[in-house]
């Protein structure tokens, strides 16, 4: 039940945006770069601006299966135009003798001479094979240019793209098979309860499987980070201690789950002062509240960086997309995207939380014709149904009631994938 009653309204809990923006700013690139295949390359942050090596396209080439012609000649020879030459996809750069034209195909190379290509649908032949147009044709009909998409030189992809399909058949498309792209992120994780169990293992009651550690190998493989996973460690502060410092060893950044509120089982906190610091603790939203940026070392800057997400795993969810994404993204030297957010009506009532915004998983409803968001399922922060149906959040202020037929702002989750 989303009772507003029984909510407590923390005092010093950061706003989820001003939270964000600091994610944001703290998120300093690591160094190291490695060159790699193209072909391996996919999710991989480039190191340095890619240049363009070729004009393209890099010749005058045909956008249509037509015929290539000089339109003057077109205009002054009433019986038709013979068709003198064949020029496929592949075939080089040929010249077009005077009064022909040429049988083409889409991408082949606009023979020298020709000044327009015509499709084959608005042509006609005659029975002596001459080619007739009707329709005027404009100078260049049909061509694509040479260097209009870019020109030698001209930067194709800045330092800090994310490689995906389209970029990587960009760079295929200037002949380039290697790139230099930022060493990969490493980082610990490591999941703190002592209820917790791996999947595999047999339950048994009070035990919970580890979710947060598959959610996040997952997650952190999505955003090609080498990951260091510590395991489950006991809920004292010396385990952890032990723990944070190996972590702190061997890898740029630690995200921890669990034991990061105040309750004195809740060791990340004290055991976070004692080797290093804490940038914030505490953001006003719901789910995710418990959330924690620090450091272990002397600071964030020299020190290596930690998050601690909350246990609850739909909390832990949040955590990641909302704050700790955009940091990791800094880190790869990526620029984080700004959050998408637009306007969608409400297909349901309910109240706020006090002092908190909440982001509730809902779902896209299409069948009116315009989207109205429907919740995904259960909201409570351990109701994993609902974040795994989602195709977003609706973005809810605190104290402001939830009324059918309002609009509220929408964030789609496609976006905390890429
Ligand atoms: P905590 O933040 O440690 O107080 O945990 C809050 C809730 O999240 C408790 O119900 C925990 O059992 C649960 N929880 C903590 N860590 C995990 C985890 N790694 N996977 C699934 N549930 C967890
Ligand atoms: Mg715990």
């Amino acid at each position: 039940m989303n009772c507003g009653c029984a909510e407590v309204v923390t005092p010093g809990l950061l706003d989820l945006f001003d939270a964000r923006a600091l994610m944001v700013a703290s998120g300093v690139p690591v160094g190291g770069c490695e060159r790699v295949a193209l072909d391996d390359a996919t999710g991989r942050v480039l190191a340095e601006d890619a240049h363009a090596v070729l004009d393209l396209p890099g010749v005058d080439n045909s956008a249509m299966d037509g015929y290539a012609l000089r339109r003057r000649e077109l205009a002054v020879t009433p019986s038709g135009l013979p068709v003198t030459l064949r020029v496929p996809a592949g075939a080089g750069v040929l010249r077009l003798s005077d009064g022909g034209c040429a049988r083409i195909f889409t991408g082949a190379p606009v023979p020298l001479g020709a000044d327009a290509v015509v499709p084959q649908e608005k042509v006609s032949l005659d029975a002596a094979g001459r080619v007739h147009v009707e329709d005027e044709l404009a100078a260049g009909a049909n061509i694509r240019r040479r260097g209009e998409e870019s020109r030698v030189g001209d930067v194709l992809l800045t330092a800090g793209t994310r490689l995906n399909a389209a970029s990587i058949a960009l760079l295929a498309s200037q002949g380039i098979d290697i790139v230099t792209v930022r060493r990969r992120l490493r980082v610990a994780l490591v999941s703190t309860g002592d209820e917790l169990i791996e999947p595999g293992q047999t339950w048994v009651p009070g035990q919970v499987y580890n979710s947060n550690g598959a959610m996040l190998r997952a997650l952190l493989a999505q955003q090609g980070c080498e990951v260091l996973d510590l395991g489950v460690v006991a809920d004292t502060a010396a385990d952890l201690s032990q723990c944070f410092a190996r972590a702190r060893e061997e890898t740029d950044l630690v995200v921890c789950t669990g034991g990061v509120s105040v309750g004195e089982e809740d060791h990340v906190r004290p055991v976070l002062e004692h080797l290093g610091g804490i940038s914030f603790h505490g953001v006003a939203i719901k789910p995710g509240k418990p959330f924690v940026l620090g450091w272990l070392g002397s600071s964030l800057c020299d020190g290596t960086p930690l998050i601690g997400l909350p246990g609850n795993p739909v909390a832990s969810l949040v955590g990641w997309q909302w704050l700790a994404l955009p940091f990791v993204q800094g880190l790869q030297g990526r620029t984080p995207p700004a959050l998408q957010r637009f306007p969608v009506t409400a297909g349901f009532s309910r109240r706020a939380p006090r002092g908190r915004r909440e982001l509730l998983r809902v779902v896209l409803d299409w069948t009116g014709g315009a989207p109205v968001a429907r919740l995904a399922g259960g909201q409570g922060s351990h109701m994993l149904g609902a974040a795994s149906q989602a195709h977003g959040y609706l973005i809810i202020d605190s104290n402001n009631n939830v009324e059918e037929g309002h609009v509220y702002g929408y964030c789609p989750g496609a976006q905390f994938l890429d």
